[in-house]
Order: structure tokens, then sequence, then C-alpha cells
């Protein structure tokens, strides 16, 4: 009997070792980490080169607390990610993991509206469905009722706008007049609010579990921003997952040229080795935070020796193999297996994503979107069929919770094509049986 209490939808086995895309569990049975864990591992399990550099810095410390000592592997790793980001956004606060990392923004934005003699801005429209985190400012703005209903009395409810999912609501996601259409709820929302009380919209640039890989439609991120700017709230882009090479591009929101004015970044930024995460701001805010008492927030393990030199040495190996390249490359050619199954499965309803940040979903109804009945399950019952067959994928509920299927499939950025076709495989394999399961 374990000690633990994690939720887990099926017991698993116990977990030996893993390598690369590969993990074996204590019995010798081998898994492709089709997911990357929860789309972390973006740089594959034990990277000699991230292990040496874990190795050096535990030889010298593992912890130094920030207000006791400056570290070099901290200094570093915040010189390399300011270098990653969008001009202007030049200053980096590290933390553990991505609720951390989107609390950070809150209160550091909160801070600034202060600073700005702007007290009545504090409410922070997000989107729904969508997904920022766990704790209890993060849930506030997390589009997931069954997630936050039990806290709801012990949170400040926030404002959310619907997700642009354009093939749910049978509009061209490649014309800019969708959007506009969905970007424009965000500037309606904003009025009804009123102006003066909006602090900040915060959005995935790819949707990440909430909305299985999402791609907002033409000119959604742009017209957000420009709407941003206009009645002065705040921008924060949540890459807590598109970050770190995922979706094809360092940033996911790169591939539309839209720079925000905070960014959430974890998950891939740390791949996995140690608990890793980063606020990333504009210098002005935080100039004038610092200017007006500082900053009134951080974590005991925020800029941990160990974690950053962890992190530079991630960095390095994304750069020096071009893993952001390998994703957009890759991703295109596991994007197009998936659509060859969409031919061949009926059942799936669409095939979406950017670089490997990858997902299908599957529909009753392909033509009218109708979701599978909820009771089948098949968001558990898929993900179990290809763990029994090797093949470890993330599913979520997408239409809010309740019902809709989607399953990522979001391999380490450095997968090759051929692994791609062993995933597809084991794949198909799994949705045959899964069909042979459903009732006639
Ligand atoms: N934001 C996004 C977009 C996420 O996908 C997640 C986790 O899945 C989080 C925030 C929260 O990150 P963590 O689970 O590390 O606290």
């Amino acid at each position: 009997m374990s000690n633990l209490f994690y939720q887990t939808k099926s017991p698993r086995p116990l977990l030996d070792r893993a390598q690369g895309i590969y993990m074996w569990d204590v019995d010798g049975k081998r898994y492709i980490d089709g997911s990357s864990g929860a789309m972390v591992s973006n740089l594959g399990h034990s990277d000699p080169d991230v292990l040496a550099a874990m190795r050096a810095q535990m030889d010298k410390s593992t912890f130094g607390y920030r207000l006791h000592f400056q570290t070099e592997s901290s200094e570093e790793l915040a010189r390399k990610t300011a270098a990653l980001a969008p001009e202007g956004l030049n200053k980096v606060f590290f933390v553990s993991g991505g609720s951390e990392a989107v609390e950070s923004t809150l209160k550091l934005a909160r801070q600034y509206v202060l600073t700005q003699g702007q007290a009545q801005r504090y409410k922070v429209i997000s989107r729904y469905p969508s997904y920022h985190g766990c704790t209890l400012g993060a849930l506030a703005i997390t589009g997931y009722a069954p997630m936050a209903a039990p806290f709801d009395p012990m949170m400040q409810r926030m404002p959310k706008i619907p997700a642009p999912r354009a093939y749910l609501d049978g509009l061209d996601a490649d014309d800019p007049a969708t959007g506009l259409h969905y970007a424009n709820m965000l500037e309606a929302a904003i009025l009804q609010e009123g102006s003066e009380t909006v602090m900040a919209f915060v959005v995935e640039p790819v949707g990440g579990a909430s909305t299985g890989a999402l791609v907002p439609p033409a000119g959604y991120m742009q017209r957000i921003r420009e709407i941003c700017t206009q009645y002065g709230v705040l921008l924060i882009h949540d890459e807590v997952m598109t970050g770190g090479g995922r979706t094809g591009r360092f940033f996911g929101a790169e591939h539309w040229g839209t720079v925000p004015d905070l960014i959430a970044l974890s998950k891939g930024f740390g791949s996995g080795y140690v608990p890793l995460g980063a606020m990333i701001a504009r210098d002005d805010i935080v100039e004038a935070v610092m200017q007006n008492g500082g900053f009134i927030h951080g974590f005991t393990y925020a800029g941990n020796p160990l974690a950053c030199a962890a992190g530079a040495a991630v960095l390095d190996q994304i750069a020096k193999r071009d893993l952001v390249g390998n994703a957009a490359r890759v991703g295109a050619v596991l994007q197009e297996r998936l659509e060859g199954l969409m031919q061949r499965y009926a059942l799936i309803g669409d095939v979406r994503g950017k670089g490997l940040l990858t997902a299908f979903e599957l529909m009753a109804d392909r033509a009218t979107k109708a979701p599978l009945d909820p009771a089948l399950n098949a968001h558990a019952r898929l993900v179990d069929i290809a763990y029994d067959n090797g093949l470890i994928i993330y599913s979520r509920r997408t239409r809010g919770g309740t019902s809709g299927d989607h399953f990522l499939v979001c391999p380490p950025l450095i997968t090759s094509e051929a692994q791609v076709d062993e995933i597809t495989e084991i794949l198909d394999r799994s949705l045959a049986q899964y069909m042979a399961e459903l009732p006639a």
C-alpha cells in the first residue's frame, strides 16, 4: 500500500529508468514517452550533457538562498533566457513550476498597476476552456469548471471569454474574419467589465491540455495585442507548455510575431530534470515595481543553483542540436501521419497543433462535431490501450471538462521521423483495438 495520494486514473507500474524518448518499468517493459510526461521532457530523458552539468553544480552547491547569495548558474540562466525573449523583456524571475510562474505574473502585474496609480485595475480576463495552474490564483483564471468548483467560495471569480475553437463553431480558422470575431470578444469583455477595472489578459499562444493544441485563427494574436494596448491591459502569455521550443519556435507566440508584457514559462524550459519555471517581464514594469518598494513575492527555492544549472544546460542543448527546428520538421511529419489516421478512422474528428504540440480529437460525428458519449470515457480508455501497447499519450476532456475527448501526442523534441512512424504504428493498433470495443 502506497503512502502517496496522487490522483491516478489506473494503477501504473514502477518506473525503472528512462533514456531519450523511451522509459522502462521495473519489469523491463518499454514505453515511448509520446507526451513528454505532461509536455515537459522536451530534451528527452537522461541527456548526458545536462546530467554532467548537474553533477558539476552538485559538487559546488545545491542550494544558496537568493537573499544570501547570487549564484553563477542563476545569473547565467537569466542571461540566456533574456537573450531568447522578445526585445524589451529582459527581466527574469525564477520559480519552480508553471503555477508559480503564472501566479508571479499576476502579482507583478498587480503591483505594477499600483505604481501607475491604477488601484482599481485588478480583473484578469482569460479564456474558457484554459488551464493556467492549480494554485488558487492560477485556478481563478483557469477555465475548467470541474477543477475550480470545490474552491469557488475561496477565489475571486475572474471573467472568461470563449477560446477560439473555430473547428467546433464551423468557422474557417484561416479566414482573418474568424480571428477578429474571437479576439473582439476580449474587447467586449473589457468594456462590459469596465476597462478601468481590467488589469490583464492571459492567453496560451497555442492551447495546451484544456483545448488540445488549439492553434489560434488568423489574425487573432495580433488583434488581442492591439486590444490590450488600446485599453491599457497587460498581456500575459502563458508559455508554460508552448515555451522551450515545443511548437517549432522557442516561444509559441513567435509564430505570430506578437510581444506580450509578461511571460510565464516552465515545463520544457527545465525539461523535467529539476522543477523549474520562470516569469519574464518587460524591463520598465520591473523597474517601476522595484523603485516602489520591490516585488512582494518570492518562493524559497527560486533560483536554486542546481535547477538553474540544469536549465542552462537544457537551453544549450536545445540550441546546439537545433531542437526547435526539429520540433517544426518532425511535428509536421507527425501531424501528416495523424491526418493519415484520420482518413482511416471516422472516429477522429480533428487533428491540430503546431510543431510537436499536436493533438487529435475523437468525435461521434465529424460533420456535426458531436462528441462521443461521455459514459464511454474514451479519453481514459484509449490512453490505457496505448499504454498497454507501450505508448504514452496524454488526454483530456475538451468541452469544459465534461465531454469531448482529445489526445495530445507530444513526444520530446529529439524525436526522429523513424520514431514518429513507431508512434503512429502503435496509435493505429490502439485505435483499431478501441474501435473493436465500441458498442455496435
Ligand atoms: N499553464 C499551462 C499552460 C500549463 O499547461 C500548466 C500545466 O499543465 C500550468 C500553467 C501549470 O503548471 P504546473 O503544473 O507546473 O504548476
